[in-house]
């Protein structure tokens, strides 16, 4: 397997996109019983945006540039509080990887570091809020860790994807501190955070895309 370039990003974040509106439904059944049961809705009209934007925009532009496209579509259609935590993620994501044309392993864990950091300071969510920052950051750290063992793109990708995964399912044994959900207390408790499971969602999304 090569790099990630600019065709391939994109199809991961359509990936992405198509993903989230198949799940819309289940997404929005978990924010349901701890939030307003809009989180499928609210994701899935921020990817069709980003979905649109990157059909509008020249098919060779930078990850950087088609980043900052995702980032305006998504705050613009979003108004839920997933609005600006991915538009940040994305702005700072895109920032992480410059001016580069492909991705190597190092620049798509760069990617992924900075779009967990983006949400964590919009948000100013930390790891055991259960948040979506409960599978971004663990995501993230498990592709440093793949990439440390000499992982390539798609090692670094599947590892996001098994933290992503672990961190999801790990929100289910803590107490909401952040977001809608905090309103319950204790009574959060038993529950998985929406938003880290469509983080799941978009990790293993871009693992997939990437691999086919
Ligand atoms: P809303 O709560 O406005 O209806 P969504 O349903 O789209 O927005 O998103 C809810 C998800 O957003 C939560 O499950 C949680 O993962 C995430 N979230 C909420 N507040 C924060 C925050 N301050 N920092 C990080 N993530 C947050
Ligand atoms: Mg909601
Ligand atoms: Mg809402």
């Amino acid at each position: 397997d090569g790099p990630v370039t600019p065709a391939i990003f994109r199809s991961m974040m359509i990936r992405a996109g198509e993903r989230i509106s198949a799940d819309a439904d289940r997404l929005s059944e978990l924010d349901g019983v701890i939030g307003d049961g809009d989180h499928g809705v609210t994701m899935d009209i921020g990817w069709k945006a980003v979905r649109k934007a990157l059909e509008q925009s020249p098919a060779d532009e930078t990850v950087e540039t088609s980043c900052k496209r995702m980032a305006k579509a998504f705050l613009d259609a979003v108004g839920a509080s997933s609005g600006p935590l991915y538009a940040t993620a994305f702005l700072r994501a895109g920032t992480a990887v410059g001016n580069r044309l492909n991705l190597d392993a190092a620049a798509v864990v760069a990617w992924v570091e900075a779009a967990a950091q983006g949400v964590r300071e919009r948000g100013r969510a930390e790891p055991g809020d259960k948040t979506m920052v409960d599978a971004w950051v663990p995501g993230a750290e498990a592709a440093r860790a793949a990439l440390g063992k000499d992982g390539d793109v798609l090692a670094c990708l599947a590892a996001a994807c098994e933290g992503a995964e672990r961190g999801m399912n790990a929100t289910k044994e803590i107490e909401s501190r952040r977001g809608r959900s905090a309103k319950l207390g204790a009574r959060s408790v038993g529950h998985i955070d929406p938003g880290a499971a469509s983080t799941h969602v978009i990790l293993c999304a871009m693992y997939d895309a990437a691999k086919d």
